[in-house]
């Protein structure tokens, strides 16, 4: 089953709006390489502008994250419905930092996951064990529970098209990367997990490998066969970085 690799950009609570679109331009500037969908998720300030810098291009616009109703006195969200008439295409959904710093619940994230396809936007659900599961082996455990609770009433055709990020906790921004291996054997797992819900549509989804991917380090990823693609944060506030990455995973599809 051959899946088309994704390679996002989540530029987290970075960049004023001038600097949002000098970063969105030099994307759009660069040959971009055939065979790999892009995308970029800058902050909600900025989106309105880089949706027009990214008009016509092939870098797919997201953000970050959402809450799931559509309107209402609900101080401070933004709704789908606000995402779409952007021309969002993608919306990150229980990232490791909203989970740890906000709140955010296996349950919030499965409703989130299912409002993102109600109102035709791609939820990239974001999954991965903190570093101290990982030392008590619960790594399977945890996310096996996040993705059941993830994926809970999604249809085949939703789950075909949902993304998943594997994110080990412990490897975001800090410089210390999953090996090949050891992502490729939880996205894996992963895969399994969906398999239980619709053997079918599992072998669409796609499944992201993201924690302190870089230029350096692509390779080690993109190689391996379950992982279609990443999720980068730190390198995908430089173009030429991100664009390095990109390569990475166009390398594969060629090969
Ligand atoms: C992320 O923000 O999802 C991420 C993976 O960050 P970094 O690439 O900086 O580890």
């Amino acid at each position: 089953m051959a899946r088309i690799p994704l390679v996002v950009g989540n530029w987290k609570m970075h960049t004023t709006v001038a600097e949002a679109r000098a970063l969105a331009a030099a994307i759009t500037r660069s040959v971009l390489p055939a065979g790999v969908e892009l995308a970029v998720c800058p902050p909600f300030t900025a989106l309105a502008d880089v949706a027009r810098i990214l008009e016509g291009s092939a870098v797919g616009l997201g953000a970050q994250d959402m809450f799931w109703e559509v309107a209402g006195a609900f101080t401070g969200e933004v709704s789908p419905v606000m995402l779409a008439d952007l021309g969002c295409r993608y919306v990150i959904v229980g990232h490791s930092e909203r989970r740890q710093h906000f709140g955010e619940t296996d349950e919030s994230v499965a409703r989130k996951a299912r409002a993102a396809f109600v109102h035709k936007l791609t939820p990239i659900v974001c999954v991965g064990e903190r570093l101290e599961e990982r030392d008590a082996r619960q790594t399977e455990r945890v996310i096996t529970r996040q993705v059941e609770a993830a994926t809970a009433g999604l249809s085949a055709e939703q789950l075909a098209h949902l993304v998943l990020a594997y994110e080990p906790v412990w490897a975001i921004g800090t410089g210390r990367a999953a090996t090949g291996p050891e992502a490729n054997r939880v996205i894996g797992l992963i895969r399994t997990v969906l398999a239980a819900h619709d053997s079918a549509a599992s072998k669409h989804t796609r499944i992201l490998y993201g924690g302190s991917v870089t230029a350096d380090n692509v390779a080690e990823f993109s190689q391996q066969p379950e992982i279609d693609g990443a999720l980068v944060g730190g390198a995908s506030l430089d173009a030429r970085k991100f664009l390095a990455i990109i390569s990475g995973y166009a390398r594969r599809t060629l090969a």
